[in-house]
């Protein structure tokens, strides 16, 4: 349960939400550390493993963080260095007029109240620091053109807020200048790397995806294992023996997908999913992918890290399919996977000539949108093969289910994929409810957890930050009777269980390719009357008996 030292009971939480401005000036007000609003210190090892700078053994509640003695001429540096570096950096650092349209769109200051988790005071937060150090008037004038001098408080403070911001883009989409808050939280995020202040649950897995090439760590023998778990899995269910190419040099395609869906408890059965649409593709078309033990990891939280990082993690997905000798890449249903391969892999680590444009070798679709990149989503070509007729589907065997579909922010924001998923769910399933339009598509409210800070020891934050998509759900749970929060993302897989679970228990979340599999039908599958998670279908499917199961 959400409820815990890090996270009030839910009617306790609400009533604590307070949109009253602090007494004091934002200035002089001061973050109060506590438990259920910042995650844990990156540790010792991971950064050292990294390279970063200053790795040592700290706390974030702690009064000595102990910094470098240069701490201050370290950040103010590097500021300068990215000023130089990312010109949006100094337009975004340049042109607020303070409009404040964006000041009630962060989930954050929704659920709480806290000015400083309005965008616009968020970027203030860095953009006080540019123009003490950076502009004329700031440097004559300080706190009266709202300049500030760097001391440890106001690092304290940058960094409370830099890992209270999901880097969701949410403000971005109201903001009449196009000023991306995200992009702010990214430099922030930067500057206190460099002096080696960053969280456990974003460096950890920087550090295991640069060492093994997945999330969590795993090494080659145990990602074939868990492959295995999963595909004996399936046999149990349906009867279909799978076989899964791991590092298969010379297939057509090379699949990538975030590891918390073969680790992550929702998640494997999306990977089930995926599983099986691929044996489906390979036994009636001849379809050859692969899978790679060294490239197994979609998600990348480089990018919460620092451009380097994510340059660094991003360039093993090349890098494998060139080594591999694949035509080109499809990635799985993860979110910020999608920021990172549809906006930043190909000019950190292209161009990728060694591979093709993506066509789709089933209905022979060129994939416009991918001639550079040479990825595409699995959702795009899901409804690729839906929309020529070339699955068999049955929606009825989702019957069990009333759906809804929460647009996770970067595939949405970053990418304009809102009609892919949406065609492919109206073709599995025969109950499918929109929530709210100012909290889907583009408008789609962050599942809180995302960025990196989907930990445990944050979720006082993250049910905050809940209540807006939480809300949405409960609504059409109400109004619809919706059973099941369909997402396309690993994190939002892992982060909206715990959300639903705190504030709108009746349901339960999973990915699109789960519900695909379901509603496949699959030549020579067995009879059964459950899903692939066991519940059970409102009409049995009937297939082979026990008796003349596939060997
Ligand atoms: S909407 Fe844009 S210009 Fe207006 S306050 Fe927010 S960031 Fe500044
Ligand atoms: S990017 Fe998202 S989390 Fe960050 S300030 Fe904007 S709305 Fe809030």
């Amino acid at each position: 349960m959400a409820e815990s030292e890090f996270c009030p009971e839910k009617d306790e939480l609400i009533r604590s939400i307070d949109y009253r401005p602090p007494d004091k000036p934002w200035m002089e007000t001061k973050p109060v550390f506590k438990k259920g609003t910042y995650c844990f210190a990156a540790r010792e090892k991971h950064l050292a493993y990294l390279g970063f700078p200053n790795p040592r053994e700290w706390e974030v509640g702690a009064e000595d963080w102990q910094l470098p003695e240069n701490w201050k001429e370290i950040f103010i540096a590097g500021m300068e260095d990215r000023l130089k570096r990312f010109r949006s950096f100094r337009l975004f650092m340049d042109i607020c007029v303070r409009c404040g349209a964006c000041a009630d769109k962060c989930h954050f200051f929704i659920g709480g109240g806290d000015p400083k988790n309005m965008p616009v005071l968020r970027a203030e937060l860095l953009r006080s620091i540019y123009r003490r150090y950076f502009t004329w008037p700031g440097k004559i004038l300080g706190k009266l053109v709202g300049a500030r001098d760097l001391d440890y408080d106001v690092l304290k403070e940058i960094f409370y807020y830099a890992f209270q911001c999901t880097e969701c883009r949410r403000c971005s989409v109201f903001c009449p200048y196009g000023i991306d808050t995200c992009e702010i939280t990214m430099m922030a995020r930067e500057l206190l790397v460099s002096l080696g202040c960053h969280v456990a649950w974003t460096i950890e897995p920087v550090a295991n995806c640069q060492r093994t090439g997945n999330h969590l760590g795993i090494m080659p023998h145990a990602f074939k294992e868990t492959f295995d778990f999963l595909t004996d899995d399936i046999y149990d269910v349906t009867g279909i023996k799978i076989e899964t190419p791991i590092n298969q040099k010379g297939a057509d395609i090379l699949f990538v997908a975030p590891s918390g869906d073969y680790f992550g408890t929702e998640g494997t059965y999306t990977c089930e999913g995926y599983l099986i649409l691929f044996e489906y593709l390979r036994r009636k078309y001849g379809l050859t992918y692969t899978w790679s033990a060294y490239a197994g990891e979609g998600g990348n939280f480089g990018m919460f890290t620092s451009n380097e990082a994510q340059k660094r993690l991003s360039a093993k997905i090349y890098a494998e399919a060139k080594r591999l000798g694949v035509k080109w890449i499809i990635g799985g249903e993860c979110g910020h996977m999608w920021r990172d391969k549809h906006q930043y892999m190909d000019t950190m680590n292209g161009p990728a000539d060694f591979l093709e444009e993506p066509v789709n070798p089933i209905t022979g679709t060129k994939f416009e949108n991918a001639k550079s990149t040479k990825m595409i989503h699995i959702c795009e070509f899901t409804a690729d093969l839906i929309r020529h007729g070339k699955l068999d589907l049955d929606p009825s065997r989702n019957d069990h289910l009333i759906v809804t579909f929460h647009d996770s922010c970067n595939p949405a924001r970053a990418m304009g994929l809102f009609e892919e998923p949406r065609y492919i769910i109206r073709n599995v399933c025969n109950n499918f409810y929109e929530m709210p339009e100012n909290t889907i598509r583009e408008k789609t409210f962050c599942c809180s957890g995302g960025a990196g800070v989907g930990s445990d020891e944050f979720m006082e934050m993250r049910m905050r930050g809940g209540i807006c998509r939480a809300n949405a759900v409960k609504y059409v749970h109400d109004k619809y009777g919706v059973n099941r929060l369909l997402c396309i993302c690993a994190i939002d897989r892992a982060t909206l269980a715990a959300m639903m679970e705190y504030w709108v228990p009746e349901v339960d979340v999973g990915g699109i390719h789960e519900l695909v599999a379901n509603a496949l039908v699959f030549p020579g599958e067995k009879s059964r009357d459950t899903d692939l998670r066991g519940l059970p279908l409102k009409k049995p499917i009937k297939g082979r008996e026990e008796g003349e199961m596939e060997e």
